[in-house]
């Protein structure tokens, strides 16, 4: 694919092939920081609630850096913990809370939520204009039916911003995403399918015959499955662009954790045979907290118009 780099993320890039999800997300927090002062200066400080159910030591990790994210970008960042044997009603009566104050723009319930809980139910009670995460029917309706108001899941609007901001050109590339959950591949789908984007998609799954028949014909790639390693290089199409959402842990006698991170994609075989490639970690996954902040400012923004 032809490709047009950010001046400054090839100054941070290393590789000229590697997109630099680092730069990027750095990026995409100057401008929330910019947009936060001003709100500021109208008397605004955009806030957003997680509600964290029960003690997952992973979400624990991500709701931290969510918070330590809005604080440092000069948001409030609250994070409300209830034990995992909290009730349904009960959780719900906390959003209700939080859809009516008015010093909350952004909430997100972290999943997944203990077994008793429907989690649909959930996502349902958060008022669509505070529905950062983008998971409320309205805002998948908004995405599918091109209306730009509402909120796009923050993964694959993160991936299609790495795409833009490197140059990538979307209209009329052949774009295979693999993986067809709520959070990544569906949404991204309809992110590349907008007017604008115009890309012509196909979405793969694990029921797909020939797998590698389906992402040889990709100039974007886009992984999002959660098996390590799964696209190799002679799945891939010479000069292809590949985006590697999978977080996968494998085992790793070398460190000190005895496991390490890595994608869904075979990186250094792929990275020979790709225009340019997300690396695992330093890519998609930084710009996950970057879309979810921009989410929030832009809920504050809507909110207080
Ligand atoms: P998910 O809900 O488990 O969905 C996985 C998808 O992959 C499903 O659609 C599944 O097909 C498909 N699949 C499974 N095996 C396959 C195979 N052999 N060939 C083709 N397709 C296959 O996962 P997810 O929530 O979308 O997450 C995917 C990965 O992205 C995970 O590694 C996750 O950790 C990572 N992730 C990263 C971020 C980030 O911030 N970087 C955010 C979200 C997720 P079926 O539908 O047919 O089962």
């Amino acid at each position: 694919m032809e490709r047009v780099r950010h001046p400054e993320q090839a100054k941070a890039a290393q590789d000229d092939r590697i997109i630099d999800g680092v730069a990027l997300s750095q990026q995409v927090q100057r401008e929330v920081a910019e947009r936060v002062a001003a709100l500021k200066a109208r008397g605004i400080r955009p806030g957003l609630s997680v509600v964290l159910v029960g003690d997952d030591p992973a979400s624990a990790v991500y709701v931290g850096s969510k918070e330590r994210t809005c604080v440092e970008l000069g948001m409030n960042g609250e994070t409300i913990r209830k034990p995992a044997t909290i009730t349904q009603d009960q959780l719900l009566a906390i959003i209700a809370g939080l859809n009516v104050d008015p010093t909350v723009h952004g909430i997100l319930v972290q999943m997944p939520l203990p077994k008793h809980i429907d989690s649909d139910a959930v996502i349902r009670a958060i008022d669509p204009n505070k529905d950062v995460d983008g998971f409320h029917p309205v805002n998948v309706g908004r995405l599918w039916s091109g209306d730009r108001g509402g909120f796009a899941p923050c993964t694959p609007a993160g991936v299609l911003y790495m795409l833009q901001a490197t140059g990538v050109k979307t209209p009329g590339a052949e774009c295979v995403i693999v993986g067809r959950s709520n959070i990544v591949g569906k949404p991204m789908a309809a992110l590349m399918l907008q007017t604008g984007v115009d890309s012509i998609v196909t979405i793969a799954h694990s029921r797909a015959r020939d797998l590698a028949e389906i992402t040889r014909r990709a100039d974007i790639l886009i992984v999002a499955v959660g098996k390590a390693h799964l696209v190799t290089g002679d799945m891939v199409k010479p000069g292809a662009v590949v985006i590697d959402v999978g977080m996968n842990r494998i085992p790793d006698a070398t460190k000190k954790s005895g496991t390490r991170l890595v994608g869904d994609v075979a990186f250094d075989e792929v990275r020979e045979i790709a225009s340019a490639i997300t690396p695992v970690p330093g890519g998609v996954g930084k710009m996950t907290i970057a879309m979810l902040m921009l989410n929030t400012v832009r809920a504050a923004e809507q909110l207080s118009r």
